[in-house]
This record gives structure tokens, C-alpha cells and sequence, in this order.
């Protein structure tokens, strides 16, 4: 009996905490219905695919980017797949007077805010650093400063709903990439503001979670124009790659690695074998 007690508890003890972690970790749709949602960077790529996610899911939604007609287009298909209101602001975040104005529009319209996914990003080249810092600096207002303002914003509504920042990065904002050095330097940023900035949360007991979402290579119109020539790894989809941040977020994850076998798996060698990792990322272009 002694010895019977002995493996039954640790058993239960077991399974109850993997019962507990697991239950925890469960996303269901259900936890993104009628929540207020901004999305960044929803005209095309995985920001269009968030929302037509979130508009399954049954969320309010306010999208933003530059071009109207595609955000009109996107605003319809998401009230014809069940959102239970969607809208948009046009705009571009070179200006930076906008993140400031899609904002109030989110305090007007929808009362205030759950979720707020940035996502959004500027062109840049892909080749050698040309010495171009104007580009630069234009890429770190679109990419990275925008963001900061936005979350500025934003941050009195999210701490009364207690919601959730969502920032999207990239494996080239966790370690250098070669041909993208300005892109690379303003996701590398986020992750300093960002990281930082929950550090400042928890200490000040602020219940408004962030998730840095590492991307690898995913198979949007831009990306793959720009990179399926010289990279010989196959993009993710979109539409996948879509719904992982948003269960990240839904579970105020810290981090979100999509796919994982491309981003947190390599990023493990960053402290123990950094020349190696350098060394694997530069072998993954032809
Ligand atoms: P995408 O298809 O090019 O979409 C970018 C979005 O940003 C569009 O809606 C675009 O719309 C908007 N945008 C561009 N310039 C803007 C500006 N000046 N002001 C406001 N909005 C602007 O890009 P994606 O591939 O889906 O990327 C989405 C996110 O994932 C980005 O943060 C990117 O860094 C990250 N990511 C992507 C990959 C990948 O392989 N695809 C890999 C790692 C990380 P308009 O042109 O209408 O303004």
C-alpha cells in the first residue's frame, strides 16, 4: 500500500499538472469573439489573413494601411465571413500624426480596444547595405516608430481591457541577416522596446500582455517576390502563419516562433554556437 502511494501520488501529481498546463494553453475561437481588434498592415500579406481569421472568430475590426480600394475590399469579405463589425482607416505611417488618428478612431468607433496588431511594413530593398541612410531612417519611422507610437496611444484603452500588443518581427530581428540590413535593424528595435517594455508591465503590475512573433519565411505576394529566388527554403502559408499569431495572442504568449522548426530550433545555437548559426543562415541563399 506504502509503496502503492508512493507512485500513485507523483502520478496524479503529474498528470493534474499536465491537465493544468495544457487546459491553460488551449486557444479556442471563442476568446477572440466581440473583442475590438486594430490591425496594421491589413491590405495584403498575413495582416488580410489576420483579419479574416478575426472575422471568423466573430471580432470587431479596424484595419489600416496605405491603399483604400484593397482595404475596402477586405473590410467586405471580413463582414461576409461573420465579423461582427469592420472598418477602415487609410493612411500612411511615414506620416506622424496617423498612428495618433487610427487610434481616436478605435476610441470612437469601436469604444475602445482589446487587441492591437502591429504589423505593418515599409519596402525596402533586398541586396548589399547601399549606404542609403535616409532609407534608413524612413524604414525605422514606418517599421519601429510608428509601432512605439501606436502602443503610446493605445496604451490607456488596453490597460483598461487589460488587452494584449501584438508585435509582428522576423528571424532578421533575433540575429543578422545578409541583403537586409535596414529591415533587420528596425525588427531587432521592436524587440528592445518591446522586451523592455513588458519588463516595465510586470513591474508596474500592468495586466496588458505583449507577444514578439519571430517569422520565418511565409509566403506573401512581397516576400516571396523578393526572396524565393535566393532563398532555398519553402515559404510557409500565410493563412496558417495568420492563425498562430493570433493564438499567441489570445494566450498572451511572450514569443510566438512560426514555423518553429525554422526559428526557435536555430535560435537555440545563438549563445552556444553563434558562428554556427551565422554560418546557417547565410547557407539557407543560393
Ligand atoms: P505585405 O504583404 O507586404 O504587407 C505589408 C502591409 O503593410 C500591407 O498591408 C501594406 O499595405 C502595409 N504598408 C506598407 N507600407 C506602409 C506604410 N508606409 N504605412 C502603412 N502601411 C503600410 O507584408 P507581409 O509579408 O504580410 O508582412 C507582414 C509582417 O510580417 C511584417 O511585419 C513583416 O516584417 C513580417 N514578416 C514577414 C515575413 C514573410 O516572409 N512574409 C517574414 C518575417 C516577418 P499598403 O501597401 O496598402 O500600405
Amino acid at each position: 500500500m506504502g509503496r502503492l502511494q508512493k507512485i500513485l501520488i507523483p502520478s496524479l501529481g503529474l498528470v493534474l499538472a499536465f491537465w493544468f498546463y495544457s487546459a491553460r494553453d488551449t486557444f479556442k475561437p471563442e476568446m477572440l469573439r466581440g473583442k475590438r481588434v486594430i490591425v496594421t498592415g491589413a491590405s495584403s500579406g498575413i495582416g488580410e489573413q489576420m483579419a479574416y481569421h478575426l472575422a471568423r472568430m466573430g471580432a470587431h475590426l479596424l484595419l489600416t494601411a496605405r491603399t483604400e480600394a484593397k482595404l475596402q475590399n477586405v473590410v467586405q469579405r471580413c463582414l461576409e465571413l461573420g465579423a461582427a463589425s469592420a472598418r477602415f482607416v487609410s493612411g500612411t505611417m511615414e506620416d506622424t500624426a496617423f498612428p495618433q488618428h487610427v487610434v481616436r478612431e478605435a476610441q470612437t468607433a469601436l469604444g475602445g480596444l482589446d487587441m492591437l496588431i502591429l504589423n505593418h511594413v515599409g519596402a525596402s530593398y533586398f541586396g548589399f547595405f547601399d549606404g542609403d541612410v535616409e532609407h534608413v531612417r524612413k524604414l525605422l519611422e514606418i517599421n519601429f516608430l510608428s509601432y512605439v507610437a501606436m502602443t503610446t496611444s493605445a496604451l490607456p484603452m488596453l490597460k483598461e481591457s487589460e488587452g494584449s500588443i501584438v508585435v509582428v518581427s522576423s528571424m532578421a530581428g533575433k540575429v543578422g541577416f545578409p541583403f537586409t540590413v535596414p529591415y533587420s535593424a528596425t525588427k531587432f528595435a521592436l524587440d528592445g522596446f518591446f522586451s523592455s517594455l513588458r519588463q516595465e508591465f510586470a513591474i508596474q503590475s500592468i495586466n496588458v500582455s505583449i507577444t514578439l512573433c519571430i517569422l520565418g519565411f511565409i509566403d506573401t505576394e512581397r516576400a516571396v517576390r523578393a526572396a524565393a529566388e535566393v532563398l532555398r527554403e519553402r515559404p510557409a502559408p500565410r493563412d496558417e502563419c495568420a492563425l498562430e499569431i493570433l493564438k499567441g495572442a489570445a494566450l498572451r504568449r511572450r514569443e510566438l516562433y512560426y514555423r518553429y522548426s525554422s526559428t526557435r530550433l536555430p535560435l537555440l545555437l545563438r549563445d552556444c554556437a553563434a558562428e554556427l548559426l551565422d554560418y546557417l543562415v547565410r547557407s539557407r541563399y543560393r
